[in-house]
């Protein structure tokens, strides 16, 4: 399952030491290493995804996986009330830079919109 080169499945096969804040068998939730918010998480799947076009039918539960423990997260973290923004960015012109799909949390901050 796990890509060679995938540098979030060497973090999900303990290769890659992470802060890893939730898990349970199908994702795991840790802090990006450059956060661009005072809270800035990324959850992942388990399973090497590339990109969200890579995401098919059978994915429905995982992807509202993501959603729902995002949500979770954000409420143990102390976001809920204020406010916090996800993020899945899909490909280079949208900003991807890892390729293994990951689901940004990012709150602690006013967030402006439209995103650049
Ligand atoms: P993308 O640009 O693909 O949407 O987001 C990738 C994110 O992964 C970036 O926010 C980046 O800071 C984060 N990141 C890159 N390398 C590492 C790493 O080795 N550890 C952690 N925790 N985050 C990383
Ligand atoms: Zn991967």
């Amino acid at each position: 399952m796990s890509e060679k080169d995938c540098l979030f499945c060497k973090i999900v096969d303990g290769e890659v030491p992470a802060d890893i804040v939730y898990e349970n068998d199908s994702l795991i939730a840790f802090r990006d290493i450059n956060p661009k918010a005072p809270t800035h998480i990324l959850l992942i799947p388990r399973r090497h995804i590339a990109t969200m076009n890579d995401l098919q039918e059978s994915d429905i539960p995982l992807a509202g996986e993501l959603f729902t423990t995002a949500a979770k997260i954000a409420a143990d973290e102390g976001l809920a009330e204020d406010g916090y923004r996800t993020v899945m960015n899909c490909n280079e012109a949208a900003g991807q830079s890892v390729f293994h799909i990951h689901l940004h949390l990012m709150g602690g901050r006013p967030m402006a919109w439209p995103p650049g």
